[in-house]
């Protein structure tokens, strides 16, 4: 888990230290001093990725602002790829070809799945467009035929939007954003949205009244996303084991 200073609490990565040792994983934590530039992280995520007792490689994120993201994501090896960051895993994922996918939204397929949630020509509404959640979740709703709307900080009319929607998808990182009233009756929400104070996009109770299933914060998509991220590192240790 290579980290810059300051771009991830100790304890997001403490706790997925620990979730890695219940689940019999050996994990580690690099992490670099502030002052550490692009090159610095992806030459480290470069070493990790030639390292063979390195099964996967987790680089925590948002990154400081001076650190260019996409380049030291893209300096993961694909095999290594389990939390499914790189350009190569996103197109892989979004042409259903074999990869690793991106954990939150993989997370979610799983929820929705478990709960027998139909998709195929439902409109499914995702608020957010960022690399790894808020697209590849909608590339995954499209790929299971839903008819996906992408939202995003320029849409004019967000209300609009989710009232239409047989499945809401919240990833914008803004607390309660999405109001109880805007939501469809009988619609899915899944909340992936995190803010301080263990606060969702969505606003719940309001929410909850409405949809027929709804995701809570925290507990819902979170532990989703490391369950896909341990699963993930272990079919990576398996192929590498294979080779
Ligand atoms: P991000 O990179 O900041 O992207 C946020 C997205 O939301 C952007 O596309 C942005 O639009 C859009 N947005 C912001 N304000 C909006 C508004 N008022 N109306 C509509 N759209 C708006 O964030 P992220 O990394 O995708 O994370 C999103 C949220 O998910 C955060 O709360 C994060 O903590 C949470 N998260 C949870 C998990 C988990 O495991 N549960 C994993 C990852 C992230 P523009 O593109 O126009 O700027």
């Amino acid at each position: 888990m290579p980290t810059p200073a300051g771009s991830a609490s100790t304890s997001t990565i403490s706790n997925q230290a620990n979730r890695c040792r219940a689940a019999g994983l050996d994990s580690q934590s690099r992490q670099l001093p502030a002052q550490a530039n692009t090159e610095d992280v992806a030459r480290l995520v470069r070493d990790l990725s030639k390292d063979t007792q390195v099964d996967g490689i987790l680089v925590q994120h948002p990154m400081p602002s001076h650190i260019n993201e996409r380049h030291v994501f893209d300096s993961i090896a694909a095999g290594k790829d389990v939390d499914g960051v790189t350009t190569a895993s996103f197109g892989a994922m979004s042409l259903g070809e074999p990869g690793f996918a991106s954990c939150t939204p993989a997370g979610i397929m799983r929820l929705l799945d478990a709960y027998d949630v139909k998709l195929a020509g439902q409109q499914a509404v995702v608020i957010g467009r960022s690399p790894i959640l808020g697209k590849p979740v909608g590339m995954l709703l499209l790929a299971r035929d839903a008819t996906v709307t992408f939202c995003h900080s320029k849409t004019a009319d967000l209300a609009e939007a989710v009232r239409r929607a047989d499945i809401v998808v919240a990833a914008a990182g803004r607390p309660r954003l999405i109001q109880g009233e805007w939501i469809k009756p009988g619609a899915i929400v899944i909340d992936a949205g995190y803010n301080p104070g263990n606060i969702g996009d969505v606003d719940y109770d309001a929410a909850a009244s409405r949809a027929r299933l709804i995701t809570p914060v925290p507990g819902g998509v979170g532990p989703m996303t490391i369950a896909v991220l341990l699963a993930q590192t272990i079919q990576a240790a398996l192929a590498a084991k294979a080779i």
